[in-house]
């Protein structure tokens, strides 16, 4: 039988050797970029929305596994959602990799890929990383176009 842990481990890595939704989006109406300088991430992610709707999101990154297999796992997650959901979702995400109780209480099945990265939150300098591209998606969705910072 497999462990999570080795599970999670997998997921990651399979975002990272193949991301999802990676490329510029030409006909995007929201985007935003983002810079970790602790580490050295920099990623753009664009959107299309329709109406209250997430139609597409896509992303570009230069950046370590955990940056970009989280951008990845987000553009999965978020497509299709209503902005108020995704808006849930990014606070959701944030707590599950700072390790707030409230968080880790959630069921890993409601969170699908999403869990792979609660394990981010035993590798404090990695927190960041992994939320990068929530809070670029998150300057996207409120229109600011000057760069985000995680520092
Ligand atoms: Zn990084």
């Amino acid at each position: 039988m497999v462990d999570a842990t080795d599970l999670y481990q997998e997921i990651i890595m399979d975002h990272t050797k193949s991301p999802r939704n990676y490329q510029r989006l030409e006909d995007a109406d929201h985007e935003a970029q983002g810079d970790n300088p602790l580490c050295g991430d920099e990623l753009t992610v664009y959107l299309k929305l329709d109406g209250d709707t997430v139609e597409e999101i896509t992303f570009e990154a230069d950046g370590c596994a955990i940056s970009t297999a989280s951008a990845s796992v987000m553009t999965e997650a978020v497509e299709g959602r209503e902005v108020d959901d995704v808006e849930d979702l990014i606070d959701t995400f944030q707590a599950l990799v700072t390790g707030e109780e409230e968080a880790n209480a959630i069921d890993p099945a409601e969170l699908g890929d999403l869990a792979a990265l609660r394990n981010v939150q035993n590798f404090p300098t990695r927190v960041k990383c992994a939320t990068l591209s929530w809070h670029t998606l998150k300057a996207a969705l409120e229109g600011e176009d000057e760069t985000v910072t995680t520092e």
